[in-house]
């Protein structure tokens, strides 16, 4: 508390001015006191000496007259009296006693009553005897031992005047010196008193200056505060244009500097905010130790753990790659890594790229990391190499064949009139089928450019059905699947069903359905083909009794070269391209296709269609 008192500057100019103030009275006084002591006693002394100037030449004539011894006429005064009446007069006014010797120190004299006894004895006082001898006057403070007090003694020769150096007596005189130091001393005490409360009182002027002077410092360090906690309310008060007010006006301009810095700061982090968190990609920084200073919610989603997971962890914990890469080495990181994350979507594949984050002079202060969701594009790139190989390996087969049958033409078998039609024949089934999946390629190629576009017509569905179920009951009854237990039954809802559809395509769909329901039903079957509606959808279905889909391939049917029995669906002609472009048409339609399927009992192939029912009125 005292410290924090004393640390003040109020305090401490206080405490300046007055120890000024004191230090400049002690000087003053010192000076001053001493002046007048030495002015008080030269005055003093001086005065005495007037009067012992006088007393000499008062008395001078008398001791002449006496030494000589002269008849005195009967009126006048004997010497002695004469003396006694002289040094009377001196009695009082600060002298305390005078007497007056003859030459051989007999004591004519003396102004003090009470010694009045002494007068005719010879004085043994040493400075006398001194001053007559070598004939000078000694002056000097002596104590009166009885009353202990000095006293200023001043011993005197007298000489005649007619024969100068002639000493006929001498005159000692003893003032009281004393009352000069008790003035003196009466003086000090008053100084001293005066300046007690010039003390005080410069103490209070000094406690207003000092106060005047740091009201507005106080002000100031309360604003300052006020700014460094994010507070720019308030204002300093400017009195006037001295220094202070100067550095008062700083304070207010450096508040609203720091208040608008501050709030386009945060406008900007806040920008950077947004920015961040509705990025399709992940961001990480660190600082220079690779610890986690910032992180989006999409690094998170993508790492599949929490914000706080991740913020102040090692950025090498995070990422797993601890056992790839060290600290120094993520600083120097120039190429991309590539991370696998096993989430609730299945596993993702991350690309993360890396850049510095230097100061101006190249010093390096952390790292930021960009995550990058590459699933999907290394899916399609899976899918790419797969579909390469798939149409090269689809191509090569029916060429090695047809290949190996010309050889053999080649090498004689065409002069063979019962080998070489059946050889050709093969040739040219495989080069139908080669065309037909050229075809396909060619089909998809364009939906998938959207080059595909449909001629879209306003079809009776139910019409549509019946004359492909017509068609095929045609081709049943045909040479071809004589032998064949094929039955095709139907269960169309009994009513006009108007959808907007290519008919071309939609006739290509689900021939390529019922196709399959007869390819893969090779004991023959009933193929069931129903049609209902329902919520403004039209549900028609194609279940057949043939071999059925292994559960597993269930969902594959639908890509693109995938076939459960790759022999057989080839040995059919199929070019498993048939179910990939059903797919890609229903969608093409809005629609949807899936199919269920039990192993050795059948197949149902589903196609939803949204379908307008029209009123009646407006048909
Ligand atoms: P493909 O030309 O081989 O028939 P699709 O795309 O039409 O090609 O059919 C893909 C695969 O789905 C077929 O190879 C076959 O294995 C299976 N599949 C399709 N329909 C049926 C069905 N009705 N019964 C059993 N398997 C089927």
């Amino acid at each position: 508390m005292i410290k924090r008192i004393m640390g003040s500057i109020k305090m401490k100019i206080t405490v300046v001015i007055v120890l000024t103030f004191m230090f400049a009275l002690q000087l003053i006084g010192a000076n001053f006191i001493t002046q007048t002591e030495k002015k008080l006693i030269g005055t003093f002394q001086s005065d005495r000496q007037m009067q012992m100037d006088f007393l000499k030449n008062s008395l001078s004539p008398i001791l002449e007259e006496h030494t000589q011894e002269k008849k005195l006429p009967a009126h006048e005064l004997t010497a002695q009296e004469e003396i006694n009446q002289l040094l009377l007069d001196f009695s009082g006014s600060g002298i305390t006693e005078v007497f007056v010797v003859d030459r051989n120190f007999v004591i004519l004299g003396t102004s003090d009553n009470i010694q009045e006894s002494t007068v005719g004895k010879i004085s043994n006082d040493q400075d006398l005897r001194k001053s007559v001898i070598q004939g000078q006057q000694t002056a000097k403070q002596v104590i009166d031992q009885q009353l202990n007090a000095r006293r200023w003694k001043i011993v005197s020769p007298v000489e005649t005047k007619k024969q100068p150096g002639e000493i006929i007596g001498a005159i000692v005189m003893e003032s009281d010196i004393e009352t000069v130091y008790t003035q003196v001393s009466e003086i000090t005490w008053m100084f001293l008193s005066s300046s007690f409360i010039a003390i005080i009182l410069s103490g209070i002027l000094a406690n207003f200056v000092s106060s005047a002077l740091t009201e507005p410092i106080k002000e100031m360090q309360l604003q300052t505060k006020k700014i460094a906690d994010g507070n720019y309310s308030g204002e300093v008060t400017v009195y006037g244009h001295d220094d202070l007010s100067v550095l008062g006006m700083l304070i207010n301009d450096l508040s609203n500097e720091v208040e608008s810095a501050q709030k386009s700061v945060d406008a900007e982090r806040r920008r950077l905010d947004s920015v961040l968190s509705n990025m399709t990609d992940g961001v990480i920084a660190t600082n220079r130790r690779g610890k986690v200073v910032v992180a989006n919610a999409m690094a998170a989603q993508l790492l599949n753990v929490e914000r706080a997971d991740l913020l102040d962890h090692d950025i090498l914990d995070v990422l797993e790659l601890n056992d790839q890469l060290e600290l120094k080495d993520l600083f120097k990181q120039k190429r991309d890594v590539l991370i696998r994350r096993k989430t609730a979507r299945g596993t993702v594949s991350l690309r993360i790229s890396f850049a510095l984050i230097q100061s101006n002079r190249g010093i390096i202060n952390g790292t930021v990391c960009v995550l990058h969701d590459v699933t999907e594009q290394e899916q399609i790139e899976a899918e790419r190499k797969e579909f390469v190989s798939n149409v090269s390996h689809e191509l090569r087969t029916p060429l090695t064949s047809m290949r190996s049958y010309i050889e053999a033409l080649i090498d004689g078998a065409w002069k063979d009139e019962e080998l070489a039609p059946k050889f050709l024949e093969v040739a040219q089934s495989e080069t139908d089928r080669m065309i037909r999946m050229i075809q396909d390629l060619l089909h998809l190629s364009r939906i998938d450019s959207g080059r595909s576009e449909l001629d879209l017509e306003i079809i009776d569905m139910n019409q549509m059905l019946t004359q492909i179920i017509q068609r095929f009951r045609i081709l049943l009854d045909s040479e071809e699947y004589k032998g064949k237990n094929y039955q095709i039954k139907e269960e169309i809802v009994d009513e006009i069903v108007f959808a907007e559809i290519d008919l071309d395509r939609m006739t290509q769909v689900i021939d390529n359905i019922i196709n399959n329901a007869i390819k893969y039903s090779p004991d023959g079957g009933t193929i069931t083909v129903r049609m209902e509606t329902m919520n403004q959808h039209v549900l028609m279905s194609i279940q057949d009794e043939g071999m059925g889909i292994p559960a597993e391939d269930l969902d594959k049917i639908f890509t693109r070269f995938y076939r459960v029995d790759r022999a057989r669906s080839r040995a059919m002609g199929g070019t498993g391209l048939g179910l990939a472009i059903s797919k890609e048409v229903i969608a093409q339609h809005g629609g949807q296709i899936w199919a269920k399927s039990i192993e050795e009992k059948g197949t149902t192939v589903y196609i939803d269609l949204p379908y307008i029912p029209f009123e009646d009125e407006e048909w």
